[in-house]
């Protein structure tokens, strides 16, 4: 399938519409990286094509990887009024997955100095690992109101300040939650998981900016070298994860006579069905929970910092999701028309003078926080000029899998990497060396490269470069 990809640029690859295809399929990469890119996104990127009302292309990130239906690191756009469709395996089931990155005002040899007392400190406060409960337990209404309310619910019960809000995409709270249309079960799982990192790849990790890219565009965010920052990275928990399983099964049995998949994991629904709606509602109450996730660990990693550092506050530079679809402007060809952009494993990266940009940002662009590995190097990049035009305003949003967990799990031990982590001044600490072993920084592609490709293709402009100190891994 790879092959039937013609180069259009030196980091563009085109497949052109044919057979049920209605749009043409973008990749954007580097050569190395599309010859060494899953065979899957290929064939996926091909199927997400074919969906109804589809607008412009079916797109992937230079870090795209196999997913559910969709590819992680997929963009595709659709227009309600042409037949659209909204897909519960097109937003991913992490819903609103996404990383938000603190600034310290520490320098390097401050935390240096205190390292393993943080790790241990930032340990015990924020809670970690499959299953893990926080502090908080939530009542029906409490519940709707966190679902209804995001991160600004948050701010009201006391996790942080107004202040954080506005660095908020959405300034925290996304309109259009619909509390009803999330199942008892969805809620019933989050009941007590308010406020936790979650598993796997998740982390709250301590990182020095160790290289500057765009002077104007790091000062502009507050960055410099050798200033410390911290990124926490989770989403939606057991709720979003079940708002997922419930739709697919609904999208799956509900499948619309008319709508012929190439593939059953494509499971839609029409964005102007009652099931599309409500998944809609579902969804973004989804991405209000995630939200406030994020902003109740702020809290948290607040008050572990004020343990070791009592004078430090940790003021947000900005937070972003990668699991969502979101209804949005978008000038098409002469047009500007308003559509349903699914982003999966893929960032919103809005070029300078967007109107949703904080005003401090309008002319830098976006913040793009993007992961790496817990022992290579994490980024933050700036939406591109003309990123609107490429994909929608995205970018990618890490490194992205290079092998599957199960593989990881055959080729490296947990308490080996943590060790040999140690010895590079890298602290890790995690419930499960599992987990350490399956995210393994071996596991996953060379971030480096995803991000040259990402800037080439003009998707987004490189900042800073950041280096793991501590990582709380899930
Ligand atoms: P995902 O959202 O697809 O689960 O993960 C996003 C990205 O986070 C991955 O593609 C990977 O590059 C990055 N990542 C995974 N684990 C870690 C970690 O422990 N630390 C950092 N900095 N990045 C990670
Ligand atoms: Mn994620
Ligand atoms: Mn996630």
């Amino acid at each position: 399938e790879l092959a039937k990809f013609r180069q259009r640029g030196p980091f563009e690859w085109v497949m052109p519409a044919t057979g049920r295809m209605r749009v043409p399929g973008v990749i954007y990469a580097s050569r190395d990286l599309i010859e060494a890119m899953d065979e899957k996104v290929a064939e996926q990127v091909a199927n997400v094509a074919s969906l109804p009302g589809i607008v412009g292309a079916s797109y992937a990130m230079p870090d795209a990887h196999w997913g559910y239906g969709f590819p992680i690191g997929g963009v595709a756009a659709f227009d309600a009024d042409e037949g659209g469709v909204v897909s519960a395996g097109g937003v991913g089931f992490d819903i609103s997955c996404g990383v938000r990155t603190l600034h310290t005002g520490l320098k390097l040899a401050d935390v240096e100095a205190a390292k393993a007392r943080l790790a241990d400190v930032l340990y015990a406060r924020i809670p970690a690992g499959i299953g893990s409960t926080g502090a908080l337990r939530l009542s029906a209404a409490g519940l709707d109101a966190m679902l209804h309310g995001g991160a600004r619910w948050a701010v009201k019960e006391g996790y942080g300040s107004e202040a954080d809000l506005a660095r908020i995409e959405e300034s925290g709270c996304v309109a259009g939650a619909d509390p009803s249309a999330v199942s008892d079960m969805a809620k019933k799982r989050q009941r007590d998981e308010m406020g936790t990192l979650g598993s796997g790849n998740h982390y709250l990790e301590v990182q020095v900016v160790e290289a500057v890219f765009d002077t104007a565009i790091a000062q502009a965010y507050g960055l410099a070298v050798g200033d410390v920052v911290v990124s926490i990275h989770c989403g939606s928990r057991g709720l979003g994860h079940q708002i997922g399983t419930d739709y697919l099964r609904e999208m799956v049995i509900a499948a619309p006579a008319g709508i012929a998949l190439p593939d059953r994991e494509l499971a839609c629904a029409p964005l102007k069905s009652k099931l599309g709606q409500r998944y809609l509602g579902a969804m973004r109450a989804g991405i209000n929970c995630a939200l406030a996730n994020r902003q109740i660990l702020t809290h948290l990693a607040r008050a572990a910092f004020a343990d070791v550092f009592p004078r430090v506050r940790l003021p947000l530079l900005y937070d972003v999701s990668h699991n969502t679809c979101k209804e949005e402007m978008h000038r098409v060809g002469e047009e500007r028309r308003r559509l349903f952009v699914h982003r999966k494993g893929a960032t919103r990266a809005f070029g300078p003078g967007h109107a949703e940009l904080p005003r401090e940002f309008r002319e830098a662009g976006q913040p793009v926080l993007i992961g790496g590995s817990m022992g290579t190097a994490s980024w933050i990049l700036a939406g591109a000029a003309g990123t609107e035009e490429r994909a929608f305003g995205s970018a990618c949003h890490g490194a992205g899998r290079a092998m599957s967990r199960h593989e990881a799990l055959r080729r490296w031990h947990g308490r080996n990497v943590v060790d040999e982590l140690a010895a590079r001044g890298i602290l890790i600490r995690s419930p499960s060396f599992r987990g350490v072993a399956e995210e393994a920084p071996l596991a996953y592609k060379d971030v480096g490269a995803v991000v040259e490709a990402a800037e080439q293709a003009g998707l987004a402009v490189k900042v800073a470069r950041l280096k793991p100190l501590v990582c709380v891994k899930g």
